[in-house]
C-alpha cells in the first residue's frame, strides 16, 4: 500500500498522464464518475486490486465493477452476445454494468471477480473517466472510493477524508452529479436485474423487447438499496469444490497444502506473510489446488488487515455444503 502523501491532480493532460502512469505501475488512484468517485486499480494487476481492498479495509472480497473506455475494448474481456450489444448500444457509455462470462485468455486478476468466471464490467460516461481509461490503456477496477463502511466520496475532498496516505493519488474534477449507482444487469445469457441503479428497469425492458428476470427473493418493483450488497444479489459466490481444512500446520493424508509465511505449502500465498501479496494470490491459487482433486489444508492467517477478508472467504470455502 502507498502510505506517502497522497497527491490532488487536476484534468490537464499533463496530470492524466500522471495518474494513467501511477495506474501503470500498479498504484491506487481515485477519480470521478458519474455516479461518485471511484477508487482505481490496473485490474489486470492481483497486487494493485488487492491493495483497493487494504486501502478501504474491506472485510471481505467482493467483485469489482471493471471501466473501460469503449465497447472493443469491453470485448477484449467477456465473451460478448447480441443482447449485450444491444443493451450497451443503448445504455453506454451510461450508468449501465453487464455480467457477461469472462473471455479466455482475459488476462484480469482472479480477485476482480472474487474467483467467479463472470465479470462486472461498464463503459462510465463521464469525461473525466474515459480521459483517464484512454490514457492508462488498461482495464480499471474501481468501487467507490471511501473506507469500508462509509458514506461514499462525491467530491475528491471526500475521497482525501477517508483514504489520504493510503492511495497514490485524486483526481479532482469537482463534485459528481450525486447520481444513483450503477444499474447491474447479469446476461448469464438470460437478462436479469441484479441491482436497481441509474438505468430504469422500464428501460432496459423498453430496449430489450421483453421483461427482465429478477433474482431470488427479489420481488418485482422492490428497488434494492444502492449500498447494501443484499442477500441473492451475487448468482454464485466462488468456492471450491474439494474439502477444505483450516489452520493447517501440515497436510495431512491425501490433501494439498496452501501455505502462508513460514508454513511452505504445494502453492504459497506469501512466504515473507505479506497479507497483500496474499490476498493477491488468493483466488488463483485455490483454483490451482482444486483443479487437483484432493482436499485443501490451508495454513493459519493471521486476522489482522487483509487477513480478515482472506479469512472470511476461507471460512466460507471451509463451511460444510
Ligand atoms: P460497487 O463497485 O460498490 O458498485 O459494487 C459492485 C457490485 O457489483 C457488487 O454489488 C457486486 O456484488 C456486483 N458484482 C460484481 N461482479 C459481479 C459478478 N461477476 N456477478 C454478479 N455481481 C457482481
Ligand atoms: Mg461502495
Amino acid at each position: 500500500m502507498n502510505t506517502s502523501a497522497t497527491q490532488t491532480l487536476g484534468t490537464n493532460a499533463k496530470d492524466l498522464r500522471t495518474a494513467a502512469a501511477l495506474l501503470g505501475a500498479g498504484a491506487l488512484v481515485a477519480f470521478p464518475t458519474e455516479t461518485v468517485y471511484g477508487l482505481g486499480a490496473d485490474a489486470r494487476n492481483a497486487q494493485a486490486v488487492a491493495a483497493i481492498y487494504a486501502a478501504k479495509g474491506r472485510p471481505s472480497f467482493n467483485p469489482l465493477i471493471v471501466h473501460v473506455s469503449d465497447v472493443e475494448q469491453a470485448k477484449r474481456y467477456v465473451q460478448w452476445s447480441d443482447t449485450a450489444d444491444g443493451l450497451a448500444r443503448a445504455f453506454w457509455p451510461g450508468a449501465l454494468t453487464l455480467v457477461l462470462p469472462l473471455k479466455d485468455g482475459h488476462g484480469l486478476s482472479a480477485l476482480v471477480t472474487a474467483g467467479l468466471d463472470t465479470l462486472a464490467i461498464r463503459v462510465p460516461s463521464h469525461p473525466t473517466a474515459i480521459a483517464l481509461l484512454h490514457a492508462a490503456d488498461c482495464p480499471v477496477a474501481a468501487p467507490s472510493a471511501n473506507p469500508s463502511g462509509r458514506i461514499s466520496p462525491t467530491s475528491a475532498a471526500h475521497v482525501l477524508d477517508g483514504l489520504s496516505g493510503k492511495i497514490a493519488a485524486v483526481l479532482d474534477d469537482g463534485p459528481c452529479t450525486v447520481g444513483l449507482e450503477s444499474t447491474i444487469v447479469g446476461l448469464t445469457p438470460a437478462p436479469i436485474l441484479l441491482r436497481a441503479g441509474g438505468v430504469s428497469a422500464e428501460d432496459l425492458e423498453t430496449a430489450l423487447g421483453h421483461s427482465l428476470g429478477h433474482p431470488p427473493g427479489h420481488p418485482l418493483g422492490a428497488p434494492q438499496s444502492a449500498n447494501i450488497t443484499a442477500p441473492g444479489q451475487l448468482a454464485s459466490h466462488y468456492a471450491p469444490a474439494a474439502h477444505v481444512r483450516l489452520n493447517a500446520r501440515a497436510a495431512r493424508g491425501d490433501e494439498v497444502l496452501l501455505g502462508f509465511g513460514d508454513i511452505a505449502g504445494d502453492l504459497t500465498l506469501s512466504a515473507t506473510g505479506d497479507l497483500i501479496e496474499a490476498a493477491a494470490h488468493l483466488f488463483e491459487h485455490l483454483h490451482a489446488l482444486d483443479k487437483t482433486g484432493r482436499p485443501i489444508a490451508v495454513a493459519p492467517i493471521p486476522d489482522t488487515g487483509l487477513g480478515l477478508a482472506i479469512n472470511d472467504r476461507l471460512t466460507r470455502a471451509a463451511a460444510p455444503r
